[in-house]
């Protein structure tokens, strides 16, 4: 059984080839200098239309996270946990913190990206704590 698998559409496309590179991509808005996650097609904060990708530093803080008992499928081995990770950036970003066997999971922990093939196509974005 597979992990499921996020579509992967024109406007994403930028963000897995990063990823499939190891890089972490945001998009970045030239006009009011922020960068955003999710991709959109206009920048959140003032609606500018051409935003750039540009590659970040994958390194962020711990806002919250959840741990996980019991999995959604079989693809998934519990205990995980899922976190929400304020990238050095300024995006929000939800995630995995992986390897946490000898590293106590906290709110205010620094992570860093990892990344797990997942498939042929998707190479997904974790993260490690520092
Ligand atoms: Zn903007």
């Amino acid at each position: 059984m597979d992990k499921i698998q996020p579509i992967v559409t024109a406007l994403s496309q930028p963000y897995w080839d990063g990823c499939s590179k190891g890089l972490l991509r945001l998009q970045y808005c030239p006009e009011c200098r922020r960068h955003q996650f999710y991709p959109r097609i206009l920048c959140s904060s003032c609606a500018h239309s051409d935003l750039e990708w540009v590659d970040v530093t994958g390194k962020g803080t711990i806002a919250s996270f959840t741990i996980v008992s019991r999995a959604v499928s079989k693809a998934y081995q519990s205990p995980y946990v899922i976190a929400l990770v304020d990238l050095d950036e300024g995006p929000r970003m939800m995630s995995s913190i992986v390897d946490i066997a000898d590293k106590p999971v906290k709110i205010g922990s620094k992570v860093s990206v990892a990344f797990e093939q997942w498939s042929e196509e998707i190479t997904m974005p974790v993260f490690r704590i520092l």
